[in-house]
C-alpha cells in the first residue's frame, strides 16, 4: 500500500512506508515552504498521511 501526503500547494509526496512519505514531504517543504516546515511536527505529518 502506497502512502501519500498532499501538500497545500498541490505537490504530492509518495512513499511505501510512513517514514518514506514523511521524508519526501519534509524535503519538499524544506525547498518550497521552509517557514511551514518549522511549524509542523511529526504528529501533524502522521495525520496528513493517506493510504492509497
Ligand atoms: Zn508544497
Amino acid at each position: 500500500m502506497a502512502r501519500i501526503i498532499r501538500c497545500e500547494c498541490g505537490y504530492v509526496a509518495r512513499g511505501d512506508t510512513d517514514d518514506e512519505v514523511i521524508d519526501a514531504i519534509r524535503s519538499h517543504m524544506k525547498t518550497d515552504h521552509p517557514a511551514l516546515l518549522e511549524t509542523v511536527g511529526q504528529e501533524d505529518l502522521l495525520d496528513w498521511i493517506q493510504v492509497e
